[in-house]
C-alpha cells in the first residue's frame, strides 16, 4: 500500500518594526537582558496597550501579498497560559475574528490555501544555563504574524518550497527579513498520512518550533517514516505534539491531545476592535512593491534570462537588486552579467565566507568586468583570473588587468605574426590539415596561444588560422 502525507503549517514571522506591538520599547535583537521592557510588556497592573500601527500597515502588507481577503474589523483576544516567560499570564492574539482570511500561494503549480493572517505578540526567553533558567523579557511584547495554511502541502520538498518563497514574500515586501536560524520565521508543522488517493484525513501530529528549511524537510521525512510504520504494524498514530530532534533525525513526544492546553480565549477588554477603513487598505495595496513572482516573469520578458538564473536572481532580493544595479552601468548581456554574477562572483565570495552584501566587488566593478569580457579584452579564463583578485583586493578590474599585465591580446597584426611563426614551425602538421586532417586545427590553435601565453583573443585566432591556412 502507498501512503501520501498531507500537512498543514502554522507559521510565526517577526516583524520588522522599531517599537513592540502594544508599547514604545524598541525591538533589538542582543540588547542587555531585561533592558527594553516597561509597564506594559512586563504585565505591570494598571497599564494599558496601545496598538502599533506600523506592525498593523505590515500585516495587511503581507496578508495582501498572500492573495488574503483583509477583514476591516478584527478583535484582539488574551490566549492565557502560565509560563515564566509570560509575565501577564496571557498573550495578546488574534482569534475569532482574525485580520485576514482565505489567502492562497502557489508552490509546484498548486494552490496552498492560506486558513488566516492574524497579529500577536511574542513571549520573553527562557535561557537555562546549568541547572538554572534565567528570564529576559526583552523580547516579550515583540510583534508577531501567525500565519496557518490548509492542509495542501503533500510533500516534504513542498514545505520547504512553500516556505522558502513564504520568506522571500516577507524579505519583499520589507514585512520582515523572516530568517529562520535567528528565530525571525518559525515553522509548526502538522502532519498526517493518507493511502494515496484517499480523500479522508488521517490523524495528525504537530511538530513543534523547526528551526531551518532542511530541518522542515527531514523532520517531515522522519514523521512520515514513523506514522506509516504503525500504520503497516496495525497499530494507530495518536493525536499528540512532537519535537524533531536534529541530532537523531527523529521527532520525539512532547505532550498528547489529553494534555493539551485549554486556553480560554476571551476578547481583550483593554483594547478596542481593530477597525481599518477601505480606504488606508487601498493606499497599502497600491504602495505595494514588486514581489518575486512578477520579478521573475519581468527578468525572463525584459532580460531574456534563462528560467534558472531568473529564478535564484528573484528567489534572493539581494541578488536581484545587485543583478538590476550592474546593469544600471552595462546591460548588452544580461544573461552573460546573470552567469559571471551567480557562477563566478558567488563562487569567489564563498571561497572566502563571504555573502552577496558583503561582497568587496560592487554592481559596477562587476559590470566593468563583464564589458571587458564582451569586448574582447579577456577572454573568460582571464577574466577568471582578474575576478579573484577583484573579490581578494577589492580592487576595479581595469586596474587589475594593468596591474597584473593581463590584457587579451585582440590585434590582429600581432595575432597574424605569432600565426606566421606557428605555420613554420609546425610545416608538417600545416601538410595534414591541408590534406583533410580537420583535427590537426585544435592542434595549431593550441601552438599559437601557448605562444600568447593564453592572451590571445581564442576567436580571433581561429578566425585568422583558417584564413592563413586557406591560402
Ligand atoms: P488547531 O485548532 O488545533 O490548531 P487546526 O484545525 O486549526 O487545529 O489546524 C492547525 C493546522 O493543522 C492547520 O495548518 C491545518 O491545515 C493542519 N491540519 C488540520 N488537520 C490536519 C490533518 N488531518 N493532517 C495534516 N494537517 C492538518
Ligand atoms: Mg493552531
Ligand atoms: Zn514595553
Amino acid at each position: 500500500m502507498e501512503f501520501e502525507p498531507v500537512i498543514g503549517l502554522e507559521i510565526h514571522v517577526q516583524m520588522d518594526t522599531k517599537t513592540k506591538m502594544f508599547c514604545a520599547c524598541p525591538v533589538e535583537f542582543g540588547a542587555e537582558p531585561n533592558t527594553n521592557v516597561c509597564p506594559v510588556c512586563l504585565g505591570l497592573p494598571g497599564s494599558l496597550p496601545v496598538i502599533n500601527k506600523r506592525a498593523v500597515e505590515f500585516a495587511v502588507r503581507a496578508a495582501l501579498a498572500l492573495n488574503c481577503k483583509i477583514n476591516t474589523r478584527s478583535l484582539f483576544a488574551r490566549k492565557n497560559y502560565f509560563y515564566p516567560d509570560l509575565p501577564k499570564g496571557y498573550q495578546i492574539s488574534q482569534y475569532e475574528e482574525p485580520l485576514a482570511v482565505d489567502g492562497w500561494l502557489e508552490v509546484e503549480n498548486k494552490k496552498v490555501r492560506i486558513r488566516r493572517l492574524h497579529i500577536e505578540e511574542d513571549a520573553g526567553k527562557n535561557i537555562h544555563e546549568g541547572s538554572k533558567t534565567f528570564v529576559d523579557l526583552n523580547r516579550a511584547g515583540t510583534p508577531l504574524m501567525e500565519i496557518v495554511t490548509e492542509p495542501d502541502i503533500d510533500s516534504p520538498q513542498m514545505a520547504r518550497e512553500f516556505l522558502e518563497k513564504l520568506r522571500n514574500i516577507m524579505r519583499y515586501t520589507g514585512v520582515s527579513r523572516a530568517d529562520m536560524e535567528k528565530g525571525q520565521l518559525r515553522c509548526d508543522i502538522n502532519l498526517s498520512i493518507r493511502p494515496k488517493g484517499s480523500k479522508e484525513l488521517g490523524t495528525r501530529v504537530e511538530i513543534k518550533n523547526v528551526n531551518s528549511f532542511r530541518f522542515v524537510q527531514k523532520a517531515i521525512e522522519a514523521e512520515m517514516e514513523r506514522q506509516i510504520k504503525l500504520i503497516l504494524s496495525g497499530e494507530k498514530v495518536v493525536q499528540e505534539t512532537r519535537t524533531f530532534d536534529p541530532s537523531t533525525g527523529l521527532t520525539h513526544p512532547m505532550r498528547t491531545k489529553e494534555e493539551a492546553e485549554d486556553y480560554r480565549y476571551f476578547p481583550d477588554p483593554d483594547l478596542l476592535p481593530l477597525v481599518l477603513s477601505e480606504q488606508w487598505i487601498e493606499e497599502i495595496r497600491k504602495s505595494m512593491p514588486e514581489l518575486p513572482e512578477q520579478r521573475y516573469e519581468r527578468f525572463v520578458r525584459d532580460y531574456r534570462l534563462e528560467a534558472y538564473s531568473a529564478k535564484v536572481l528573484t528567489d534572493n532580493k539581494e541578488l536581484g537588486d545587485f543583478f538590476e544595479e550592474s546593469l544600471k552601468y552595462y546591460d548588452q548581456d544580461p544573461q552573460l552579467t546573470a552567469n559571471w554574477l551567480l557562477n563566478d562572483l558567488l563562487g569567489n565570495l564563498s571561497e572566502v565566507s563571504k555573502d552577496i552584501e558583503s561582497s568587496p566587488v560592487n554592481p559596477k566593478a562587476l559590470a566593468e568586468l563583464v564589458r571587458l569580457i564582451k569586448e574582447g579584452v579577456l577572454s573568460s579564463k582571464l577574466a577568471k583570473e582578474v575576478l579573484k583578485v577583484m573579490v581578494s583586493t577589492g580592487k576595479e578590474p581595469l586596474q587589475v588587468v594593468e596591474e597584473k599585465g593581463l590584457r587579451q591580446v585582440s590585434d590582429e597584426a600581432t595575432i597574424k605574426g605569432m600565426i606566421e611563426e606557428v605555420l613554420k614551425e609546425n610545416a608538417k602538421e600545416v601538410e595534414r590539415y591541408r590534406s583533410g586532417e580537420e583535427k590537426v586545427f585544435g592542434f595549431l590553435v593550441g601552438q599559437v596561444m601557448k605562444k600568447a601565453k593564453g592572451k590571445a583573443n581564442p576567436q580571433l585566432v581561429n578566425k585568422l588560422l583558417r584564413e592563413m591556412l586557406a591560402t
